[in-house]
């Protein structure tokens, strides 16, 4: 078995941290591939050390002392370097790091140096080679991820290293600067070595024991989805539920490499597992809970509509000249609704609405604001009745006006819309009842 194992900048935020990470990779001779974040937050007020680089040479580049900052940075190596008493010496790297910084070598590269210096140590420390990620990852000119050029040569590479560190987050552009994913990139590095390695698992290790059947800042303690697929994660994230890196799941996904989120906290905690698809049911009917406030609905009426071929395109249209995405357009039969985000819609609302009278003549159109979005996702919902009922009544005795329903024909989702002010009643309500009352 091959597995690559990505810890996140709080795994690796301390020695201490480091140590149960060592830990972990010794506890398996299968974790073979290591792909290390940059030290992140020790405590809630620290700084992360990617943050860090920003600063530093933001400093840099605008002419001003940054001594000072980059020794703040050197600090929080050395203080891991010297908790897990390594034989290691850090200053030739800094003195490159600095004399780069002077020569603007930009800011991608200062970011990229917090995995590439986190990655030395943790070679180091692990007994494992070494792999710069600028020698292995590769971006095309424009700076889109090369997914082939990489493929080929990262797999090559590492057909013939039994184990290595391959830091996360950056990569090369053809010409050799380094360009870095946007930021949690490190998720997608791990993807990216599971596939060119054709490894049985990705494991991504984090602060939390996976992902959580509803948010934790309105659940108390929510239960751990145990397995999730692919789909089902999409239509979360989408809705706001965030622990990985949006495009960490295509690599593997393509390659068919599940992945497992695991917490360094407690390793002993099963977490969960993404994959594409499973018999395994979920144990709640629903999978998960997520939702997002901040919507606007606009309730267009016109008699005879539903025989007006093209009316919902003239709609869509005005939405498109102004550049504003939809999120649902439910319709009935002289009606059409469109929700839209209110921050993107705002600005443009006279615009929008004088571009759908021009274009479509309706005889009303009733705008609300301050909505928001709740979706309940579950591919267990498929195979069994009366969910759509256990939801809508949960929401009535917790005295929620449901605004709209829309349930996505893969019947993976139901998608409600409610008032800002009923969003986090509404969750608490669908949760408990599929989860703490379990009717
Ligand atoms: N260190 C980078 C960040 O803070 C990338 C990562 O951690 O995945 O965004």
């Amino acid at each position: 078995m091959k597995k690559v194992v990505k810890f996140g900048g709080s795994s690796l935020a301390s020695a201490e941290q480091f140590k149960k990470v060592g830990k972990i990779i010794k506890s398996d001779e299968d974790r073979k591939y290591v792909v290390p974040s940059a030290p992140g937050k020790r405590f809630s007020a620290d700084t992360k050390v990617t943050d860090m680089l920003y600063k530093c040479y933001n400093e840099a580049e605008a002419g001003t002392d940054f001594s000072a900052t980059l020794k703040q940075i050197k600090e929080r190596y050395n203080e891991i370097i010297k908790g897990l008493k390594l034989e290691l010496s850090l200053d030739e790297e800094f003195v490159t790091i600095e004399n780069q910084f002077k020569a603007k070598a930009g800011s991608d590269y200062a970011a990229s140096r917090g995995e590439y210096l986190n990655g030395i140590i943790m070679a180091n420390y692990l007994g494992y080679e070494f792999i710069d990620a600028a020698t292995v990852i590769f971006f095309n000119k424009d700076g889109e991820f090369d997914a082939e050029t990489t493929q080929e040569i990262l797999s090559a590479k590492l057909a013939n290293i039994e184990r290595a560190v391959i830091p996360g987050f950056y990569g090369a552009r053809p010409d050799g600067r380094v360009k870095t994913f946007s930021r949690g990139g490190s998720d997608v590095t791990g993807s990216i070595v599971a596939r060119a390695v054709s490894a049985d698992l990705y494991e991504n290790w984090t602060d939390v024991s996976g992902f959580l059947v509803a948010d934790p800042r309105i659940i108390k303690d929510p239960a751990v989805i145990t397995t999730i697929t692919y789909k089902e994660l999409r239509e979360l994230a989408y809705m706001g539920a965030s622990v990985l890196h949006e495009d960490a799941i295509f690599p593997v996904r393509k390659a068919g490499i599940p992945i497992n989120i695991k917490n360094t906290n407690k390793p002993e905690d099963a977490g969960t597992m993404i994959v594409e698809s499973t018999c395994k049911q979920s144990a709640y009917t629903i999978t998960g809970i997520a939702g997002k406030k901040g919507f606007v609905s606009l309730n267009i009426e016109k008699d005879m509509m539903n025989s007006e071929i093209g009316f919902g395109r003239k709609v869509l249209e005005a939405f498109e000249r102004h550049n504003i995405s939809f999120e649902h357009m439910p319709s009935g039969i002289d009606t059409l609704t469109v929700f839209v985000h209110q921050p993107e819609f705002e600005g443009k609302e006279q615009q929008v609405l004088a571009d759908i009278h021009r274009l479509t003549q309706p005889d009303h159109i009733d705008i609300e604001s301050d909505l928001a979005l709740i979706a309940v996702v579950g591919r267990g919902m498929k195979a069994v009745k009366g969910t759509a009922g256990r939801i809508f009544a949960a929401l009535a005795h917790a005295n929620v006006n449901v605004k709209m329903i829309d349930q996505g024909s893969s019947e993976l989702n139901i998608i409600i819309g409610v008032q800002n002010k009923d969003f986090e009643a509404a969750i608490k309500a669908i949760y408990d009842i599929f989860v703490t009352i379990q009717l």
